[in-house]
């Protein structure tokens, strides 16, 4: 079933942060009659303590002390409600099942625990948002997403089921869509089991795009804190422009690429069910933002720069290696088994360099450690560490004349450690000490935005 009118918005953790920026929130969703579904994030900082609780080893009164840190950011939303008794009960419960959880993972540190602690963030602020939403006038149920977000069983980093989650929606969503507004849960999901599952760090846009293919919506809208998606980070300077229009590849090279307000996966339901993405800030819904759609009016060389942080090169030597048949491809197996994506590469006779991402308490970061092992079994190792990967994203960069030497000549004061064309034509990344990195993007930035 599809109902080409439906739109889905999601609001991420700054824009559900405190019960002031709800009701922004609110003022966005009843602006859209369209608007049927509603993907939260956790309140901003919840998800960062809860990863704390899953990842480090902590004393009880240490795991007391972060329990009480989040309970603090959800009693002054739920205060500010008026703490209407159904809602303090189920928040009440939620806090004491964390807490629970919490002390559990401790001992027995188990991935299918973690995956279920952490998913308390959304599940509260979906809780304590469909409230504001029916205190401003506009009947909303809170929806548990993991009804319909199936998933397999990789926990901390689960794949969604397609199949499974358009059926179930189909089933359980819409055809409650008719009568209510729903609020639900971005970021986790169930498996066949029924186990908790979480998509990885920043996953609710993911799901927003998920449901929104799973139910044929027209569009979705990722609300957020800042008004777009810029040429850069605008934290690196403020000569960063906002841009009104971008592909659906460019965002994704740009998402993948490490430009922060989209998760990587997002563009992919999008681009499988043509649904336009909206990026904009619930602060400021009024100031616009960036429509992702599949064609452009537009497609500039240049569109973009993005920075990747916390990248690793790896360098696997065998002295061995001219003799050694199926080196290279002994090594892409064992790098494929652990399903880590590799950027750039650079091959010579006797050895192999490729980045790794590398982001610190991530399920990457376990994967890479047992990769490296691996490897070691069968050859030299070599890490180095504190690189950052700039990426200049855009159109036709292989084919139009004088992309790349524009690019060089910009940079042409840094050392670049690895140089590498993306395997389509939307990007050209470049591998650079995180010291220099901030300085690359601002001359990249001015040559390539801010000449003419
Ligand atoms: N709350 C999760 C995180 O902080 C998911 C999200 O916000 O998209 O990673
Ligand atoms: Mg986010």
């Amino acid at each position: 079933m599809s109902d080409s009118s439906i739109n889905v918005a999601k609001f991420g953790g700054t824009s559900v942060a405190t019960y002031a920026t709800m009701l922004n929130c609110a003022k966005v969703v009843m602006g859209n009659p369209n608007t049927k579904v509603v993907v939260v994030s956790a309140s901003a900082g919840v998800t960062n303590i809860l990863v704390e609780l899953a990842h480090k080893a902590l004393t009880k009164d240490e795991i007391s002390a972060y329990v009480e840190q989040i309970q603090a950011i959800e009693f002054a939303i739920l205060n500010d409600l008026g703490a209407p008794k159904l809602v303090a009960d189920k928040l009440l419960e939620l806090l004491e099942s964390l807490k629970q959880l919490a002390f559990h993972e401790e001992i027995l540190h188990r991935p299918d625990l973690k995956d279920s602690l952490l998913s308390h963030g959304e599940r509260m602020a979906s809780l304590l948002f469909s409230e504001v939403l029916t205190q401003q006038g506009l009947p909303a149920d809170n929806f548990d997403v993991r009804k319909v977000l199936l998933t397999d069983s990789e926990f901390g980093q689960a794949a969604p089921q397609l199949e499974g989650i358009k059926q179930r929606a189909t089933q359980l969503m819409a055809p409650e869509i008719a009568k209510t507004v729903l609020v639900t849960q971005g970021f986790i999901g169930s498996d066949e089991a029924g186990n908790t599952t979480t998509l990885g760090r920043g996953g609710s846009d993911f799901t927003a795009a998920l449901l929104a293919e799973a139910l044929g919506a027209q569009s979705c809208e990722i609300w957020t804190d800042v008004i777009g998606v810029y040429t850069k980070d605008p934290r690196i300077t403020d000569a960063a422009r906002p841009l009104p229009e971008l592909s659906f590849e460019e965002a994704a090279e740009m998402a993948t690429f490490g430009a922060k307000v989209l998760h990587p996966a997002t563009m992919e339901p999008a681009l499988r069910q043509n649904i336009k993405v909206f990026v904009g800030s619930s602060k400021e819904p009024e100031k616009g933002g960036t429509w992702i759609v599949r064609d452009c009016e537009y497609e500039p060389s240049y569109r973009a720069i993005t920075r990747r942080k916390d990248q690793v090169m790896v360098t696997v030597k065998t002295p061995k290696m001219m003799y050694a048949q199926g080196f290279l491809q002994n090594v892409f197996t064992i790098i494929a088994k652990h399903n880590l994506s590799v950027d750039l590469v650079t091959t010579s006779e006797i050895c192999v360099s490729f980045t790794l991402d590398n982001p610190p308490n991530s399920v990457l970061q376990r994967l890479n450690r047992e990769t490296i092992e691996e490897l070691s079994q069968i050859c030299e190792v070599e890490l180095e560490e504190h690189f950052d990967l700039v990426t200049v994203v855009g159109n036709n960069m292989h084919s139009a004349a004088g992309v790349s030497s524009r690019i060089f000549a910009a940079v042409s004061d840094f050392n670049l450690r690895m140089i590498c064309f993306g395997a389509n034509v939307h990007n050209m990344s470049m591998l650079v000490s995180e010291k220099d990195s901030s300085n690359v993007v601002k001359a990249l930035h001015k040559s390539l935005f801010e000449a003419e």
